[in-house]
C-alpha cells in the first residue's frame, strides 16, 4: 500500500516538474519570439528610415544642383558601341556638381544644326546610373525609313554621330521624365529593352547593382542578332557577378555565327509567352522600352496575363502608341470618348484655317500636319516642350502624361486631343 502511495506521489511530483518546465519553456520561447519579432520590426523600421533619409538627401541634392533652361556640357568622350550606336559622356562645362537623377530619365538637347531654320530639340535617355562626374547617353543613328530610302536620314542622331566630337559643347536641359525605377522598393522587377530601348533599362540595372540591392532582376534584351547586340560584355559581367540578376538575350533572327546559349538565350522576340516559360509567376513590376510593335503587344499581353496596370511601366521613344490605343479602347468601351466620336471644329487662328476634327489622325500635332499647319515639334512624345501651343479657347485632353506640364492656357500638341471646339494660336 505504502509503495502505491509513494509511486502516486512520485507521479504527481513528476507531473508538477514537467508542468513547471513546460511553463518555463513556453515563457522563455515566447519572450524569445517577441524579441525576434521586435528585432525584425526594428530592422524593417531602420531600413525604411534609411530609405526615407536617402530619398530626401537625393531630393535635396537634386534641388540644389539641378538647373532651369539649358546648361552647357562638354562631350568628354565619344565611344562607338557597335550596332550603329554611339555613347556620349557629358561633363558640365561650369564644373559644378551634377544632380542625381532617377534611372530611366532622359536629357533634352537643343542642337544648332547647319541648314535648319530653328534649333532642333531631341530627348535621349541617360544610359548609365547616376554618377557625380558625368552623364551618358547612347544614340542610334536613324536611317531613312525602309519604304522611303531617298528621304534624309534622322537629323539629330546623325548629327550626333557625324558632327559631334569630343570637346563639342552642347545645350542640355536637366534630367526629366516619368519613366523611372522606384529605387526605394525591393520588389522583383522585369526590365525589358528592345533595340535602342535598352538605354533607360540599362540605367535602372546599373543603379540596382551599384546600390548593392539584392532585388531580383529579370533582364530581357531583344535585338535581331549579334550585329545589334550592344554593351554585351558589360551585361554578361553584371549577370555573372550578381546572382539576383538573370539575363535573357533574345535574338529574333540569329545569324549562323551566333552561338545559342553563349551569345543569346532565346531565339525569339521578347514576349509574354516567353515570360510565362521562364518566370516563376507574373508577380513582378515591369519596365519596358522598345519599338512600337513590341510596346503594344507587351502592354496588351501583360494585362491579359492579369498583371495590374500599376505594375506596368513603359516609355516610347516615338509617338506614344500604347497610351493612344488604351485611350481609344477606353473611349470605345464606355462610349464616353468625346474626342473620338464628336464632330466639331478646330480653328488654327494664325494660319486662318478651320477644320473638322478627325480623331483617327491622332494628336493635335498630327492633325495640324495633315492640314498643312506648321507647329514645331521635337520628341513627339510630350517630353521636350517644342510643340507647346497657346489655346485661345477650348480645352484638351492628354493621351499620354506629358513629361513637363505646360502652363495653363497652352497645350503640348503632340500628345493632346481636343475635348470639344478649340481655337489654337497656330
Ligand atoms: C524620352 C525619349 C528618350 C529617347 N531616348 C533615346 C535614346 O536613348 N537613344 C536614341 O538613340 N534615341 C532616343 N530617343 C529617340 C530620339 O529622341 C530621336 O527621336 C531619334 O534619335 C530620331 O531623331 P532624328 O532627329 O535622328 O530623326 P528625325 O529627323 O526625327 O527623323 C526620323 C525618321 O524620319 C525620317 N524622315 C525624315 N524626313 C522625312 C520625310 N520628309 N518623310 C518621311 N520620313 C522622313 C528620317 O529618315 C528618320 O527615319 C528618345 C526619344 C524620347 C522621346
Amino acid at each position: 500500500m505504502n509503495l502505491v502511495i509513494e509511486l502516486a506521489a512520485l507521479g504527481v511530483l513528476a507531473a508538477m516538474i514537467f508542468y513547471v518546465s513546460f511553463l518555463f519553456f513556453t515563457t522563455f520561447r515566447s519572450s524569445q519570439l517577441i524579441a525576434e519579432v521586435a528585432a525584425s520590426e526594428q530592422q524593417l523600421f531602420q531600413t525604411r528610415v534609411a530609405d526615407i533619409l536617402q530619398k530626401s538627401a537625393v531630393e535635396r541634392d537634386k534641388n540644389e544642383s539641378s538647373w532651369n533652361g539649358f546648361r552647357k556640357f562638354e562631350v568628354a568622350k565619344k565611344e562607338p558601341e557597335g550596332g550603329g550606336i554611339c555613347s556620349f559622356y557629358l561633363r558640365p562645362h561650369d564644373n559644378r556638381p551634377l544632380p542625381p537623377f532617377d534611372p530611366g530619365q532622359y536629357l533634352t538637347f537643343r542642337l544648332d544644326i547647319p541648314g535648319e531654320r530653328k534649333p532642333v530639340m531631341r530627348c535621349y535617355s541617360l544610359s548609365d546610373s547616376p554618377k557625380p562626374e558625368y552623364f551618358r547617353v547612347s544614340i542610334k543613328a536613324v536611317p531613312p525609313p525602309r519604304d522611303k530610302p531617298d528621304v534624309v536620314p534622322g537629323l539629330s542622331s546623325n548629327f550626333f554621330h557625324n558632327e559631334i566630337l569630343e570637346g563639342t559643347i552642347l545645350d542640355v536641359r536637366a534630367p526629366g521624365g516619368h519613366f523611372f525605377l522606384d529605387t526605394s522598393k525591393h520588389t522583383p522587377v522585369v526590365l525589358i529593352g528592345g533595340g535602342i530601348g535598352l538605354t533607360p533599362v540599362m540605367s535602372m540595372l546599373n543603379q540596382i547593382i551599384e546600390s548593392g540591392s539584392t532585388r531580383e532582376v529579370q533582364f530581357f534584351y531583344g535585338v535581331r542578332n549579334a550585329d545589334e547586340h550592344v554593351m554585351k560584355a558589360h551585361l554578361e559581367q553584371v549577370a555573372a557577378e550578381n546572382e539576383n540578376v538573370t539575363l535573357h538575350i533574345c535574338y529574333s533572327s540569329p545569324s549562323d555565327d551566333d552561338v545559342f546559349g553563349k551569345d543569346y538565350q532565346h531565339a525569339e522576340r521578347v514576349s509574354v509567352e516567353l515570360f510565362k516559360k521562364v518566370l516563376s509567376s507574373n508577380n513582378y513590376e515591369y519596365y519596358f522600352c522598345g519599338p512600337p510593335p513590341m510596346m503594344n503587344s507587351l502592354f496588351e499581353d501583360l494585362r491579359k496575363w492579369d498583371v495590374p496596370e500599376e505594375n506596368i511601366n513603359y516609355e516610347a521613344f516615338g509617338p506614344a502608341t500604347v497610351k493612344k490605343k488604351k485611350e481609344a479602347d477606353a473611349a470605345t468601351d464606355t462610349g464616353t470618348g468625346a474626342a473620338t466620336e464628336a464632330t466639331f471644329e478646330i480653328e488654327f487662328a494664325k494660319s486662318g484655317r478651320k477644320v473638322t476634327w478627325n480623331p483617327d489622325i491622332g494628336s493635335i500635332l498630327d492633325f495640324a500636319e495633315e492640314h498643312d499647319v506648321d507647329i514645331d515639334f521635337g520628341c513627339r512624345a510630350g517630353n521636350c516642350g517644342t510643340c507647346i501651343t497657346a489655346i485661345k479657347s477650348g480645352e484638351v485632353d492628354y493621351i499620354s502624361e506629358p513629361g513637363e506640364k505646360p502652363e495653363a492656357g497652352s497645350c503640348l500638341a503632340c500628345v493632346s486631343v481636343p475635348k470639344g471646339p478649340l481655337v489654337l494660336d497656330a
